[in-house]
């Protein structure tokens, strides 16, 4: 074909694009007549936060080689820092944490964990997909433990032959369906008394252990140190693109490797995703108690509003970054949570702005908002404004 020719038709597909792309723009942007600019909170999760503009730059700068060989220094140093801040031997960088599996050597073995547990409810079962483990599950209760006498019933005699055998118990700090709860060191050091009983492991979901550490006042490792292994999550609330790290001893990270390596989650320069996660352990890790006084203070603004209200929170479950507010009334979640991220022509006559909050439906009855780095207190008075307009036009209905 001609050059020019096909030149214009990559200009005309072009323009056809940009000019689609900025129509779409100004469809989102303005949800009436009206052009006003719409002030748009995201609350929906803290898998939303950007990398900062230091871990962009650290990003470009930061020292490379092969991970794959174990020589990518600025890997090396990340998973040593990780390795130290929470009391283990050794810690390995993975893409993401639904990579662990290596507890259990085979098939024929079983991890007790929450009924309400993330690796349990939202990892398509990859555990036993893929390492042939069986999960399961025992009663969690909503301050994110799980039942203790059942617990210690669920572990199996390990000799009958009808039986998988029982491996692993794990739990999850901060919780994230029980609404970011903490589990407490008091607790976590009864469940290690069962687990010592029965010669099993224990394995930390701490995907928001930070959060964790930050309500409690204490430093990570004071949470891990009855713990065999630990995960955590570096795209979360520690806003970095991607990226998670595992910790345990010499020996379990050696098999993580292995296991990593089988799905496909070895990385060269992997570098670029370590250099963020180390500006996160010094930059972000600090901030994180703003977030959770955001988050109180959006879900005091709920409970403030009274009996009446269509929402309500229990503000002692309030106690890091993840809220759950409760819909009655015949209200559903999914009702809710259009209502909040809708403009109404009365709502900006009264509120002279337009402002959109967006939350998730969780359960029918349970809408989640989350508050991480990104979300302001600017971001934070126009949430708590949105939500006084909204309940108070559902107590007028
Ligand atoms: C996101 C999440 C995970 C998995 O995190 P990765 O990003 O895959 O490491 C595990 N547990 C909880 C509670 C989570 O929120």
């Amino acid at each position: 074909m001609d050059g020019r020719i096909l030149g214009k038709i990559v200009s005309r597909i072009t323009r056809t694009l940009l000019s689609a792309e900025s129509k779409n723009i100004s469809r989102i942007r303005s949800s009436s007549c009206h052009d006003d600019p719409v002030h748009v909170v995201n609350l929906r999760s803290d898998t939303f936060t950007m990398p900062t503009p230091s871990m962009k730059q650290a990003m470009v700068t930061t020292d490379l080689g092969d991970d794959v060989y174990g020589e990518d220094p600025t890997v090396n140093k990340l998973q040593e820092e990780c390795a130290a801040l929470l009391g283990k031997e050794a810690a390995l960088l993975v893409p993401t944490g639904t990579m662990v599996l290596s507890h259990c050597q085979g098939h024929f073995q079983e991890v007790l964990l929450g009924d309400q547990c993330h690796i349990h409810l939202y990892e398509v079962g990859g555990m036993s997909a893929l390492a042939g483990i069986h999960p399961r599950s025992v009663t969690n209760k909503p301050d994110g433990t799980l039942d203790l006498a059942e617990l210690s019933r669920k572990i199996r005699n390990r000799y009958d032959p009808h039986y998988p055998w029982t491996r692993v118990i794990c739990l999850e700090n901060t919780h994230n369906k029980c609404g970011g709860a903490v589990i407490s060191p008091d607790y976590i050091n009864q469940v290690r008394q069962i687990a010592d009983a029965n010669d099993l492991v224990m394995h930390l979901d701490g995907a928001r252990l930070m959060n964790a550490a930050t309500a409690l006042g204490v430093p990570p490792s004071h949470i891990t140190s009855q713990f065999d292994s630990i995960s955590m999550c570096f795209s979360k609330g520690l806003s970095c693109p991607v990226g998670s790290i595992l910790a345990g001893s010499q020996e379990f990270i050696q098999r993580a490797l292995w296991a990593r390596k089988a799905l496909g989650g070895g990385m060269r320069q992997a570098g670029i995703i370590a250099a963020p996660m180390l500006i996160a352990l010094h930059e972000i890790v600090p901030l994180l108690k703003e977030d959770h006084m955001r988050a109180r203070k959006i879900a005091q603004a709920v409970a403030d509003f009274g009996d009446s209200s269509v929402l309500t929170v229990d503000m002692d479950c309030v106690q890091t970054n993840i809220v759950m507010l409760h819909v009655r009334h015949s209200t559903t979640s999914r009702q809710m949570c259009e209502r909040l991220s809708q403009v109404t022509d009365e709502e900006l006559l009264a509120l002279g702005e337009r402002i959109q909050v967006q939350m998730l439906p969780f359960t029918d009855t349970a809408v989640r908002f989350v508050t991480y780095q990104g979300i302001t207190d600017v971001d934070t008075n126009k949430t708590i404004k949105k939500l006084k307009y909204v309940l108070a036009e559902k107590a007028r209905a």
